[in-house]
C-alpha cells in the first residue's frame, strides 16, 4: 500500500482485524520508510487490484467512488443514507473479493448491486434495474440511472425478466 504520508510503497502489517460490521478487514500498517502508521481496509485493496470487464471485453479499473456516486443517483430523494450505500458497496466488494478473482464482469457487478438494492429500497432498485436492462454495462447504468425514473417507478418490471 502507498503510505499516505510519504508515498512509499513498503510497509509492514502491525495489526489486522475485522471491523465490527460485516467482514471488512482493517489493517494497521507501518511505513518502512518514514515509520508512520496508517490504516487500510480491504475495499481499498479491492479497488487497487480489481479490473472490471465490460461487455465489449475491454477492462477498466474498478472505481469505488463511481459506484457510490451512481448508487446515490439511483437513491435520489429516497430515504437511503450514504452510509447504507457505502455498506452495500462494501458487501458487493467483499463478495467479489471472496472469489479471489482479479477481474469481475460488469454484468455480474450490476447484478450483485441490483440484488442488494432490492432489499434496501424498492424504488431505487427499479430505477437501477430499468437502466440495467437497457444498457447492461455498469458504466452506462451509473451514468444514466437517475433519469429513468418516475415513470419506471410506477411500472415495475416483472421479476425474473430483469436479467
Ligand atoms: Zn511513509
Amino acid at each position: 500500500m502507498l503510505c499516505p504520508y510519504c508515498g512509499e510503497n513498503r510497509d509492514k502489517v502491525v495489526d489486522s482485524r475485522g471491523a465490527q460490521e460485516g467482514q471488512t478487514i482493517r489493517r494497521r500498517r507501518e511505513c518502512l520508510a518514514c515509520g508512520k502508521r496508517f490504516t487500510t481496509r480491504e475495499h481499498l485493496e479491492f479497488s487497487a487490484q480489481t479490473q472490471v470487464v465490460k461487455r465489449d471485453g475491454s477492462r477498466v479499473p474498478y472505481d469505488r467512488q463511481r459506484m457510490i456516486e451512481g448508487l446515490a443517483k439511483a437513491c435520489y430523494k429516497r430515504p437511503v443514507s450514504t452510509e447504507s450505500i457505502e455498506k452495500l458497496v462494501d458487501q458487493v466488494e467483499e463478495e467479489a473479493l471472496a472469489t479471489h478473482e482479479r477481474e469481475i464482469h460488469s454484468i455480474d457487478l450490476g447484478r450483485a448491486i441490483a440484488e442488494r438494492l432490492k432489499a434496501l429500497d424498492q424504488i431505487a432498485y427499479v430505477r437501477f434495474a430499468s437502466v440495467y436492462k437497457q444498457f447492461r454495462d455498469l458504466d452506462d447504468i451509473l451514468d444514466e440511472v437517475r433519469d429513468v425514473l418516475a415513470s419506471a417507478a410506477s411500472d415495475p418490471p416483472e421479476q425474473g425478466r430483469l436479467f
